[in-house]
């Protein structure tokens, strides 16, 4: 059986990673979503174990020597870390995953699944980026001002991605990383590999 596509997607806070996911989940029942770790407290609505694995920051750590992350970092003051097992299974079966990370463990990914198509998700401007990190109205106006700090940093690792990808609007945003994963398991290199 051929191997999936491990799909790797990060880009500013607020950019729209988690609306994209979403939609491209709902419209291609062949992909999965790896669900992270975080020691990030949840946000109204979010629910353990279907948006995150909402952890202490000690069994966080208890899980990182037990070596079950594929990568973990640091963001914005949290921990944050991909359960090795589901990815590694869901690949065998033939499933595409979807890594919703950010830069750190991208490049972390990349040198265990330099395979891996790695996208970077970027906004149509700064001023739309603050807009939708205001407008979510997820987040505390320090933990918005530290996120809308980060992304000038974030934006100078984007060579080593394989695709940048603007979200001006969500539909244009899936159709085109839809159009990146067609030509991606047309690649001749990858069909000698599986
Ligand atoms: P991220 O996961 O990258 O932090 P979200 O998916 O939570 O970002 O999106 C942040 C906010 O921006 C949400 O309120 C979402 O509805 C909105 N949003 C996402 N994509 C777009 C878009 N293309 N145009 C306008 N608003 C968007
Ligand atoms: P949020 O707190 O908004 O859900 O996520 C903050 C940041 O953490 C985003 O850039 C998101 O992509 C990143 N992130 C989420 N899960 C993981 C993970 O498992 N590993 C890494 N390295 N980053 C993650």
């Amino acid at each position: 059986m051929a191997q999936g596509l491990l799909l790797v997607i990060s880009g500013p806070s607020g950019v729209g990673k988690g609306t994209i996911c979403k939609a491209l989940r709902e419209r291609n029942h062949e992909i999965v979503y790896s669900i992270s770790a975080t020691t990030r407290l949840p946000r109204p609505g979010e629910v353990d174990g279907v948006s995150y694995y909402f952890l202490s920051p000690q069994e966080f750590l208890e899980a990182l020597e037990k070596g079950d992350f594929l990568e973990w970092a640091q963001v914005y003051g949290n921990y944050y870390g991909t359960p090795a097992w589901f990815v590694e299974e869901q690949l065998a079966v033939g499933r595409n995953v979807i890594l919703e990370i950010d830069m750190q463990g991208a490049m972390k990914v990349k040198q265990t699944y330099p395979h891996g198509v790695f996208i970077f998700v970027l906004p149509p401007s700064q001023e739309e980026l603050a807009r939708r990190l205001i407008g979510r109205c997820t987040d505390a106006k320090d933990v918005i001002a530290k996120r809308l700090a980060a992304w000038k940093e974030e934006m100078k690792t984007i060579d080593n991605y394989d695709y940048a990808v603007v979200n001006d609007e969500v539909e244009l945003a899936v159709k085109k990383i839809e159009a990146i994963i067609e030509a991606e398991r047309c690649r001749v290199a990858r069909r000698n590999r599986d």
